[in-house]
């Protein structure tokens, strides 16, 4: 069977394993080896790790990229895509976003390093009318955390007519729902840190890209920057993603089902749902210290930052000073994990009767 033929599930269990010999281990070995007799493929530890591979092989496979680099963090990741553009180079960016890639993105516009110019990733027209003489669209959909929804693949055809580059942060839809690359976007990043890696125990990052010229360029950035994972969360990160699948689908269809129910609850206003994904955003009846009840008012749920974990956390992302100031001060996200659903509105429920 070729391995296009074979389902997301199939690859996230079957990649990044050694060959089947008699005798060998099914998993490889962790490798802790700063440094490696002369003459072979690896020569240092900074350059290359028999880790980070396999994990890299399992994340290309279900984004359908030719090659995945893993990097310490997300955030890492998305430096090194930034670091490829010169000097003053003209991008387009959503103005809502992952607070951190907001916070980069300013931060090179103010130094005169990038000139960004933001827009409302939704609006396809106003997103196409920016792309005039720009270099790079950097896009995030659904937003974090307001879950707006761009019209992908339209956008990113319209990019690459006019010869942007295209970066994609697919972080919160998972290549279960749709894989950039195939739209024809040159680099998928992930913050493995969340579903791919899926126990809130490990952070990293990754590129993935179809261009094996694009590879060296961002390979030669993590040798130079020294963004490399640790071989031992390259593993628990593997060891994640073979349950990727199997994770992100039931918390899909508990987030499905709680988003419905938050709909018609007497304290609940403006559910956000985009109808995929495990994220659902609510803002709560009442001010910032009614929804900070809220969090702090359930038994399970447990009040935290970060998403894509097993398990169910919220937070009123306005405590964060990072956090823009369009997103409403008694906005709650909650990221949904892998437990009884039925349990969970229990806790949801008695939370909210605390607003
Ligand atoms: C968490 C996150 C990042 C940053 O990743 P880190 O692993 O925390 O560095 C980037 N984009 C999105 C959408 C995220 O959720």
């Amino acid at each position: 069977m070729a391995l296009e033929d074979l389902h997301p599930e199939t690859l996230a269990i079957s990649r990044g394993r050694p060959p089947h010999l008699a005798g060998e281990g099914i998993n490889l070995p962790i490798s802790l080896n700063s440094t490696f007799v002369a003459g072979g493929p690896i020569n240092y530890g900074r350059t290359g790790n028999e880790t980070w591979q396999p994990l890299e092989d399992a994340i290309s496979a279900l984004e359908e990229a030719s090659s995945t680099l893993l990097f310490s963090s997300g955030m890492s990741a998305i430096t090194a895509v930034f670091s490829l553009l010169p000097h003053g180079a003209p991008v387009v960016a959503s103005h809502e976003g992952y607070s951190g890639t907001m916070s980069l993105l300013k931060r090179h516009h103010k130094d005169g390093r990038l000139e960004v110019r933001f827009v409302d990733i939704t609006d396809t027209k106003e997103v196409i009318a920016q792309m005039q003489g720009a270099a790079f669209l950097w896009m995030e959909s659904p937003t974090n955390p307001g879950l707006g929804v761009a019209e992908v693949g339209i956008i990113i055809g319209e990019a690459k007519k006019r010869n942007l580059g295209v970066g994609f942060d697919n972080t919160f839809a998972t290549p279960l729902n749709q894989k950039p690359l195939t739209f024809g976007a040159d680099i998928v990043m992930h913050s493995v840190t969340k579903y791919l890696a899926g126990h809130s125990d490990v952070i990293l990052g990754s590129l993935s890209v179809k261009d094996p010229a694009l590879h060296s360029r961002l390979l030669d950035a993590r040798i130079s920057f020294g963004a490399i994972a640790g071989p031992f969360e390259a593993w628990l990160a593997l060891r994640g993603i073979r349950t990727f699948p199997l994770r992100f689908e039931k918390a899909q269809t508990n987030a499905a089902l709680l988003a419905k129910k938050l709909e018609s609850h007497a304290v609940v206003d403006n559910v956000r749902y985009p109808g995929f994904g495990a994220i659902v955003s609510f803002e709560v009846k009442g001010d910032a210290i009614a929804a900070e009840r809220v969090c702090d008012g359930a038994n399970l749920i447990i009040n935290a930052t970060s998403l894509g974990g097993v398990e169910t956390t919220w937070e009123r992302r306005r405590r964060w000073e990072l956090e823009s100031q369009s997103v409403p001060e008694n906005l709650i996200r909650l990221s949904v994990g892998c437990e009884n659903v039925e349990d969970l509105w229990v806790d949801i429920d008695t939370a909210l009767s605390k607003a």
